[in-house]
């Protein structure tokens, strides 16, 4: 729970504020960008909630928060902010909020399909919270669970105990040692079914996976986001714990493949039309190899 004691001198007066626990992790300012900002290396609410609907998103960010760093003086339901979660993003694709500090507040998304379509693909982990897990148990619980990289597995193994999904993940980010039942190799894209690519593109890590649904959504993890400084795709080269060059190669890859969306884990969504987003693609492996 955040504490009035530590609230952050940065916050503007008033009822909802950030302590000094936040560890910037952007899930707020994603959320409810009209009252949380970046001052620098953390966050802080530099307006108040002014409508019902601001104020709703401030209590969605309070959920979301992976630290629980958000506060209010005065008292809230956080009912529907909870049930809002997890949250439709488009047709059968769901943020799942409640993001977990052992990802450092990675977004982990639920695909919601029927049995006969391959049933439910969570992923990357959120927090194992229950009221969470009690909302993806009415969505049809997980049937799968895909783990983007190692950074990004928070609750996993609480996942798999409660649903008894099969964990997916690269043998090169450590998948034997975590016990994952499906484990996959070596660089070549591999259908998980039919609706499902699994796309190896090692840089940030030596075992990243993106996972492309349908040709129209990118689960890019750690491996690539939307910049809203730049207006285009983009990486992050101080994060490159493998190889920024391998990263640069794999990026060339996604050429290959059409998609709508990219929902990464860390960074901004971003949606667009697949003409625009191969644009915004090739300005992102330009960019990259000019930095290289
Ligand atoms: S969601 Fe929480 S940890 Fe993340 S930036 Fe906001 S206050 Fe900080």
């Amino acid at each position: 729970m955040a504490s009035r004691a530590r609230r952050l001198p940065q916050n503007v007066e008033g009822d909802f504020y950030v302590d000094e626990t936040c560890i910037d992790c952007d899930a707020c300012r994603q959320i409810a960008p009209a009252t949380f900002r970046d001052h620098g290396e953390q966050s802080s609410v530099y307006r108040q909630p002014e409508t019902e609907r601001e104020t709703q998103l401030a209590l969605q960010s309070l959920i979301a928060c992976p630290t629980a760093s958000i506060g209010t003086i005065e008292k809230h339901s956080v009912r529907a902010a909870i049930d809002s979660f997890p949250q439709r993003i488009a047709d059968n694709v769901y943020f799942c909020g409640f993001t977990s500090e052992a990802s450092f507040g990675a977004w982990s998304y639920l695909i919601v399909r029927t049995p006969e379509e391959g049933g439910n693909v969570l992923v990357d982990s959120p927090r194992f919270a229950s009221q969470l897990v009690k909302r993806i148990e009415l969505l049809g619980g997980v049937q799968t669970m895909f783990l983007t990289h190692r950074d990004d597995i928070a609750a996993h193994a609480s996942f798999a105990k409660k649903f008894g999904c099969e964990r997916v993940m690269h043998a090169a980010d450590g998948a034997a040692r975590l016990g994952m039942e499906r484990i996959i190799e070596g660089e070549e894209a591999l259908p998980l079914d039919k609706d499902l690519l699994m796309i190896p593109v090692p840089g940030h890590t030596r075992g990243h996976v993106v996972l492309l649904y349908k040709n129209r959504f990118l689960f890019t993890g750690d491996h690539l986001a939307w910049s809203p400084a730049r207006e285009t795709l983009t990486a992050f080269r101080s994060v490159a714990w493998y190889s920024w060059p391998e990263q640069t190669r794999s990026m060339a890859k996604l050429l290959d493949y059409d998609f709508e969306w990219v929902l990464p884990g860390h960074g901004r969504i971003h949606h667009d039309t697949k003409e625009s987003m191969r644009a915004h693609l090739s300005r992102c492996i330009e960019w990259m190899k000019a930095t290289g």
